[in-house]
């Protein structure tokens, strides 16, 4: 799950993390008290979606030469004029596609006096098993394109999750953000606080780009993304309110409601498959055989019958879904099942995609039957390879 900026930044300040003061806002009415309410003289405006990138986008409706997504305000009025333009707008980043997202949230902000911008993440490096900072001097910027022409520049220093962070794991940090004086001071506290944050919450991901040195000297999170592991959502009910549904895929909420493991893709062949692994090499062979999946979709282990209904309903509603492939290995998940809610879906939502069934394990015999027996325009195959090949076939000859 991913929240917006003041929600990570209000997270992170109640763990003692320096942050600017901001007051989150969802209509240009709210502006001017906004604005008010912080010290100035300077102000900043900024678009609050579950993208970076947010300064250099453009609002889609307002045309090329129309300021991004975050802006300086140097008085209360253009903090009001800059709300009323952006709220309801289409802020296009290089994180949101295309299509863009509409900003229906703005977070009104102190601004800051800004010597320097570092670049700081938090995440879950799988090569060591570990939690790792990575950091580097170049921050603000696209932290992509340091690391593609400038590698040396990024520097990661591990954590030994027994210890947490030590005096020396700051002492690295500092000497790779080259901080002196108040700032190396801040850091002592700071990067353990961070650390904190993400462990105690769960986090996937917390990414501080810039993390700023301020003209007086100190340092302050100027930015925050945080993305937290679903696989621990169950103990962390606190942190539900912050969902914001709105940022989300219709069809992976709805796929949350019957936790189904879901994720929309772009291309056009539906998958419902049990397993994960079993979901990736279904997703690969349909790329192999020259056509995309539309979804990555897990049923799970020991699926109901209305859990296969629910996946099915949500392959079908996606207007891109142009074929559909059910790949099932009966294991603890029984074969005659995946047949009943397959059924059960079409009777309700009808299907006027081409279906390719590959059944195998527990049961199978009573699925197949379950399926030849319905009237459905099913075509079989046996194994992978072959299911691959004819909902490709299929798919290419419809189209
Ligand atoms: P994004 O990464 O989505 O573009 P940021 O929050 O990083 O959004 O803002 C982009 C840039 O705007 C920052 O690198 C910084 O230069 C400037 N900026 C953001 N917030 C403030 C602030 N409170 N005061 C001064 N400048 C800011
Ligand atoms: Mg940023």
């Amino acid at each position: 799950m991913n929240i917006h900026e003041h929600q990570a930044k209000e997270l992170l300040k109640s763990y003692g993390a320096p942050v600017a003061a901001g007051v989150a806002i969802f209509s240009a009415d709210e502006a001017e008290a906004a604005a008010k309410s912080l010290p100035g003289p300077l102000y900043v405006v900024k678009s609050q979606i579950h993208a970076g990138g947010r300064g250099k986008g453009k609002f889609k409706e307002l045309g090329p030469d129309a300021k991004g997504g975050v802006r300086l305000a140097k008085t209360i009025d253009d903090v009001v004029a800059f709300s009323k333009e952006m709220l309801g707008n289409t802020l296009v980043t290089k994180q949101t596609g295309d299509a863009g997202k509409q900003v229906n949230r703005l977070y009104i902000e102190d601004g800051a006096d800004i010597a320097r911008e570092l670049y700081t993440s938090l995440l879950v490096d799988r090569g060591t098993g570990r939690v790792s900072f990575v950091v580097s001097t170049e921050g603000g910027m696209d932290i992509e394109a340091v690391a593609e022409h400038t590698p040396e520049k990024i520097i990661t220093v591990d954590i030994d999750p027994t210890a947490g962070v030590t005096d020396a794991d700051v002492a690295k940090i500092v000497s790779a953000l080259e901080l002196d004086g108040d700032a190396k001071v801040d850091a002592a506290k700071l990067f353990p606080i961070l650390y904190k944050a993400f462990t105690d919450t769960d986090m996937s991901l917390l990414e501080v780009n810039p993390l700023i040195v301020m003209t007086d000297g100190h340092l302050r999170v100027l930015d925050a993304k945080v993305s937290f592991d679903n696989n621990a959502a169950f103990r962390h009910e606190e942190l539900k309110a912050l969902r914001d549904l709105s940022e989300e895929d219709a069809k992976e909420i709805e796929a949350s409601k019957f936790d189904l493991a879901y994720v929309a893709l772009d291309g056009n062949i539906g998958c419902m498959v049990n397993g994960a692994g079993l979901a990736m090499s279904t997703m690969d062979i349909i790329k192999l055989y020259g056509a995309e999946p539309a979804n990555f979709l897990d049923v799970g282990g020991g699926a109901s019958k209305e859990k296969v209904t629910a996946a099915f309903k949500i392959i079908t509603a996606d207007p891109a879904v142009k074929g559909i492939l059910v790949n099932i290995f009966g294991g603890i998940m029984r074969c005659d099942v995946i047949a009943e809610g397959v059924i059960a879906a079409v009777k309700e939502v009808g299907l006027e995609v081409p279906l390719v069934v590959r059944l195998e394990g527990t049961n199978v015999k009573e699925g197949k039957a379950i399926l030849d027996q319905s009237g459905l325009n099913v075509i079989s195959a046996d194994d992978l390879d072959d299911a691959a090949q004819k909902i490709v076939a299929a798919v290419k000859s419809a189209a």
